[in-house]
This record gives structure tokens, C-alpha cells and sequence, in this order.
């Protein structure tokens, strides 16, 4: 590749940006689409600093280090913080975007674009679709499904996908020579193939110890009956959105490795209700369930 992206896997999508680079033929605005914490962000950043970088994207310069810390002038980042974005931010994008650039390009980054209400969604469709000369639009989404079809149609959308943990194990050894390869093996099982989530496993030794912990506490409800355990468990993650994600992901991990091994084709199709009940799960905690009745319930029926 051209450029030092220095990013793990991907090798397509990178491909397919570099030739837009090449030939010219860069989209006015670019949909990253994928699960979460593939590093689709990470990409979309690296390609501001591509753009933005004089000097072949050095990583050094002013520049590519204003990037990286979010302070660049003409690189405008819009990181999820879980609010949504109404049409006064809009307004306020479109403002920015009209200023003229000191940089070569303006960059908007905006993480999960599915963020955006219909009213300010409408009122950027035309930016989307025709920005000021020099901008080039970066969105992100963990959810194609999300994004509203006006947006989609006027962007080019690249998806990404995880990769096997052998590859990223691979890869992350590359990276983080020094540790240890039980760790890293762990992390990426933990990671379910998802780069992000695999290196931020290997940098904080104490998120993968309670992914260990929890895996085993899990592991230990499905092995032995004890009800009390099971609402004790509840009432531990209860109150912590993400230990109830944690929970949910390795809980599927653990019933889809055991179905796989599973030959009696009713304990199958119990495993296939539960497995289907925890995919509901991030659905319904949108809504007005009983998160509580719900952990209980799932729980129980283990
Ligand atoms: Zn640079």
C-alpha cells in the first residue's frame, strides 16, 4: 500500500480508498458500515490524516499530529456521545463547512451518523450531496439498517466485517511483541474477530481480566442449576449497561460453541431460542421492557 496507514487488516477497503485517492475519483462523502469496533472510525480518521498531511502522511508533522488529537482546524470530528444530532449542529456543520479551509480539504467525521434525527438528516442532504468545493464527508455507522435510505443514496458506502482470530492474533502479535501469547489469544476470542476490541483488551490487562472473570462466572451458570447464583448475577450487572453487553456477548459465545458440539437436536433448538432471545435483546432495551424481568427470564431458562 501507498500510504502508512497502520492500521490492522482491511486490506480491501484500504485498497479501494487508495485507488479513489490515485485516480481522483474521491467520493464528495464516504459510509464506513460495519459492526462495532472493527476500527471503521480509526480508518475514516487515518483518511483525514491522508488527505490532510503535506508530507505522504508522515504521522510527524503539525499537521498529521493536530489530526490524531482532534484539534486540527479543517478536520471537524462528531464522536458518538450517545446524544443525538438535532438540526441546530447541522446548521452549525453546514456554517463550518462554508469557512474556507486552510488545509487542503475540509473534513467532516461524524461516528454513527444514525445519530442524526429526520429533520436534521434532511437539512444536510444537500451538503451531503453537493458540499462546498474541497470537503470530503466521512460517516461511520454499526448499522446500515439505522441510517436513513435519503443518506444512504447519497453517499458511497464501504462496509467491513471482523476477521478470524487466528488472522488478528497474527497481527496483533505484530504489534504488541511483548506480550503474552495467552493474552493475546484470549483477546481475541473476547474481541469476536473486532480490531478495536482486541487491542483495547491487550492495553488494558484489567478489561480482559473481567472479561476472564465474567466468562467463567457465566460459564458456571450454565454448568450448575443454582437460582440464587442467577439472580445474584443479575442484580451484580443490573444497574451497568455494559456489563449487561459483556454478559449478552460472551453468554452467545458460550451457547454457539456448545451447540456446535451439541448432537441432540432438541438441546439444539433450545440452544437456538436462547441464542435468538439474546439477538432481541439490544432491540428490546430500546423499548419499554423490564430489563430486570428479561435478564431473569433469559437467565433461567439457561
Ligand atoms: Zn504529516
Amino acid at each position: 500500500m501507498k500510504y502508512n496507514w497502520s492500521i490492522i487488516g482491511h486490506e480491501n477497503q484500504l485498497n479501494k480508498l487508495e485507488k479513489d485517492i490515485e485516480t481522483g475519483n474521491l467520493a464528495h462523502s464516504y459510509l464506513m458500515a460495519g459492526p462495532n469496533s472493527v476500527g471503521k472510525y480509526t480508518v475514516a480518521k487515518k483518511l483525514a490524516g491522508i488527505l490532510q498531511c503535506e508530507n505522504n502522511f508522515c504521522h510527524k508533522c503539525p499537521t498529521c499530529i493536530q489530526i490524531r488529537k482532534g484539534s486540527h482546524i479543517d478536520t471537524m470530528e462528531f464522536k458518538d456521545d450517545k446524544k443525538s444530532i438535532g438540526i441546530a449542529d447541522v446548521k452549525s456543520i453546514i456554517e463550518r463547512l462554508h469557512m474556507t479551509p486552510q488545509a487542503p480539504y475540509k473534513v467532516l467525521l461524524i461516528q454513527s451518523v444514525e445519530r442524526m434525527t429526520i429533520e436534521a438528516a434532511n437539512s444536510f442532504l444537500k451538503t451531503l450531496e453537493e458540499p462546498p468545493p474541497g470537503t470530503i464527508i466521512l460517516l461511520t455507522t454499526n448499522n446500515l439498517r439505522d441510517v436513513l435510505t435519503t443518506i444512504v443514496s447519497r453517499v458511497r458506502t464501504i462496509t467491513f466485517g471482523v476477521m478470524s482470530v487466528n488472522y488478528l492474533s497474527a497481527k496483533i502479535r505484530e504489534l504488541y511483541p511483548d506480550s503474552d501469547d495467552d493474552q493475546i489469544r484470549k483477546a481475541c476470542l473476547f474481541s469476536l474477530g473486532k480490531t478495536g476490541k482486541a487491542v483495547q483488551l491487550i492495553r488494558k490487562p484489567e478489561a480482559l481480566s473481567e472479561h476472564i472473570k465474567a466468562y467463567h462466572d457465566i460459564q458456571g451458570f450454565v454448568n450448575h442449576n443454582n437460582t440464587v447464583d442467577r439472580f445474584a448475577y443479575v442484580n451484580e450487572i443490573i444497574e451497568d449497561p455494559k456489563k449487561i453487553e459483556l454478559f449478552y456477548n460472551l453468554l452467545s459465545q458460550i451457547l454457539r460453541s456448545r451447540m456446535l458440539e451439541e448432537k441432540s437436536y432438541e438441546v439444539q433448538k433450545k440452544y437456538i431460542k436462547t441464542l435468538s432471545k439474546i439477538a432481541d435483546a439490544g432491540m428490546l432495551s430500546k423499548g419499554n421492557v423490564n430489563l430486570r424481568l428479561f435478564l431473569e427470564n433469559l437467565i433461567l431458562s439457561l
